[in-house]
């Protein structure tokens, strides 16, 4: 989400064990310069909101300045950027919260966020994770669903090195749908595309005889943020009435855009 925020195009998302070992996310966005490096790991700093009006139109996914702060203090951190008008790149390396050193590297344009030994340092949270294909399966969830939202970015996402889902960034969802659920999916969906007021709802459903035993191929999003509602899930399944057999759900991939207010 960091990375969206700084309008990177293409975004690689790596984990080892199921994240535990370590989680690594690369961007080609616009970077963090020396001079904020320090602050991304202090509490509820942020660079996403300017003034209390701000709250009110959020467009940026993230806006509390935890994320980081929290995974910091709980783990092995690296951050290496470089912004493009700076001729070198930061690095910050951090254990348990703490700044073992800040540096200047030579570094591509971006930056990379790379975890490692998650919980090293709070074993009772750490005997709390599931085994590592468990959260494996619970990060694709929402890798998943990032390449859904965000169908004009490319993502690229690896466990263990093996690839696991590679978008485009077309900005055809279609093609975004596709690289999650298979090419198959291509021929078997319908289009939505609906205006009312100052509300754009827009994406594919499957047909009612295109159905799954579980609720987790429908993905809603609003304003790109995935959203789970079950007031929206009721009125989808309703719009489908008797066409949908009992105890099987409908594909959906659906957008909701809207004024942020
Ligand atoms: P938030 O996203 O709510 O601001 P985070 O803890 O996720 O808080 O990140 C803290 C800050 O670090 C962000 O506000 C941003 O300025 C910077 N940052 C984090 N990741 C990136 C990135 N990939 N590219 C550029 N800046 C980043
Ligand atoms: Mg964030």
């Amino acid at each position: 989400e960091n990375s969206l925020d700084a309008k990177a195009s293409a975004i690689t998302v790596s984990i080892l064990d199921g994240g535990i070992r370590e989680i690594r996310v690369t961007d080609n966005g616009e970077g963090i310069a020396e001079e904020d490096m320090p602050l991304t790991i202090l509490k509820h700093a942020t660079s996403k909101i300017y003034k209390l009006q701000d709250l009110d139109r959020i467009y940026s996914m993230g806006f509390r300045g935890e994320a980081l702060a929290s995974i910091a203090a709980v783990s092995m951190l690296s951050i290496k950027s470089r912004v493009r008008e700076s001729e070198a790149g930061t690095e910050l390396c951090a254990k348990g919260g703490k700044i073992e050193h800040i540096r200047q590297a030579g570094l591509p344009e971006g930056t990379s966020v790379i975890v490692e030994n998650l919980f090293y340092n709070t074993p009772a949270r750490l005997k709390f994770l599931k085994k590592p294909g468990s959260e494996a399966a619970a990060i694709s969830d929402i890798v998943s669903r990032l390449i859904l939202a965000r169908p004009d970015i490319s993502l690229r996402y690896t466990a263990n090195g093996k690839s696991i889902y590679h978008s485009p960034g077309s900005g055809e969802l279609l093609d975004a749908i596709c690289a999650v659920n298979g090419q198959q999916m291509r021929s078997q969906l319908i289009p939505v595309d609906y205006q009312i007021n100052q509300i754009h709802v827009f994406g594919y459903i499957g047909a009612p005889d295109f159905t799954y035993k579980t609720q987790k191929n429908g993905s809603l999003f609003i304003n790109q943020r995935y959203i789970r509602s079950d007031v929206i899930q009721t009125a989808i399944l309703r719009a489908y009435g008797e066409r949908l057999l009992r105890g099987s759900f409908p594909f959906y991939t659906l957008h909701l855009n809207m004024i942020p207010s």
